[in-house]
């Protein structure tokens, strides 16, 4: 049986004017998956989420979470639902114990589940902190702690991993993965480093201007990645004249200064080699490569590789 849809979005959009944040997004998330929300700055992202949480109204299309149509103001199916959406501390003058027992009042979860999330995120040291005097890495964590706190089904996490440290990365990394595979919690989750999803999310969903390009999960990613090989050499301008010229080699891009990447001629390299030096060019490096994951995303969404 096909898993159940907890997330599912429909022609979801939100123009500002002349911008369209959000162009016609269509994506289901099911449950118990891990779904990475990919894209670079001002792709749409944060607007993707602010609607399925109900906090900016689509100009077209819609959400709908755990069977429930997402309208703003709709309340109920929120009580299911965490959210981590700004790294702004709601009351900075408050302690993280306090800041956390404000959360239970507000969504009626019994006290325990202070120290169970506090425990989660590693968090004792700061407990009787004033949550403003923690830093960017530690109000992250006490963010994570505030979306976990009622045990909700879905998580939904704009940029989890922003400000935390490698170890941090790593850390949240597994507790997502425990929460998906140990307790069936669904979540969606956005960032803007590939690496960041690549190996947590079940599936990743790349943005771009709006627009939901490509749909894939992380073999199929590793697939994609191009085989190369990288030459670097004096006068790099001469040398794609010559490989074009003398190889038919054409698919040549210049990286940086002196180090161009061939997609085609992968089994030519001692040709490569040969052609470049007998023409008087100084050949520093040659080596066959494949594209990082990063390299593809950034392919995909139009940046230098
Ligand atoms: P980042 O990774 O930088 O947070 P993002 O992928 O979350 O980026 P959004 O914040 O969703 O991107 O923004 C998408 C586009 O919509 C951007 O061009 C942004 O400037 C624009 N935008 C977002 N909110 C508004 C608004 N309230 N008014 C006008 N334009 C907006």
């Amino acid at each position: 049986m096909p898993a159940e849809t907890i997330i599912a979005t429909h022609r979801l959009a939100k123009h500002y004017g002349e911008v369209r944040a959000v162009d016609g997004i269509d994506f289901t998330v099911r449950r118990g998956e891990i779904y990475g929300f990919l894209g670079r700055n001002g792709a749409g992202k944060t607007t993707t989420i602010r609607m399925l949480l109900g906090l900016v109204r689509p100009s077209a299309g819609d959400v709908t979470m755990l069977g429930t149509r997402i309208r703003p103001g709709q309340q109920s199916v929120f009580a299911r639902v965490g959210c981590l959406v700004e790294t702004a501390t709601d009351y900075p003058n408050l302690t993280v114990r306090e800041n956390l027992n404000i959360q239970c009042k507000l969504t009626r979860t019994p006290y325990p589940a202070v120290d169970r999330a506090i425990a989660l995120l590693h968090l004792h040291e700061y407990a009787k902190r004033p949550a403003g005097q923690l830093s960017l890495g530690n109000k992250q964590r006490l963010s994570l702690a505030r979306a976990l706190l009622h045990d909700p089904e879905v998580l939904v996490l704009d940029e989890p991993a922003n400000a935390l440290d490698p170890a941090g990365i790593v850390e949240i990394r597994d507790l997502l993965r425990h929460l998906a595979d140990k307790r069936g919690v669904t979540i969606f989750m956005s960032s803007h480093i590939l690496t960041e999803v690549a190996h947590l999310a079940d599936r990743i969903g790349i943005v771009h201007e709006g627009r939901l390009i490509e749909e894939l999960d992380y073999d199929e990613l590793r697939a994609k990645a191009r085989q190369y090989v990288e030459v670097v050499v004096s006068q790099p301008e001469r040398a794609i004249a010559l490989l074009q010229q003398q190889l038919g080699i054409t698919r040549i891009e210049q990286t940086v200064e002196q180090r161009l990447r061939m997609f085609d001629g992968l089994d030519r390299v001692a040709e490569i080699a040969r052609a470049l030096v007998n023409d008087g060019l100084e050949l520093t490096g040659l080596c066959a490569r494949e594209e990082d994951l990063e390299d593809y995303f950034m392919r995909m969404t139009g940046g230098a590789a």
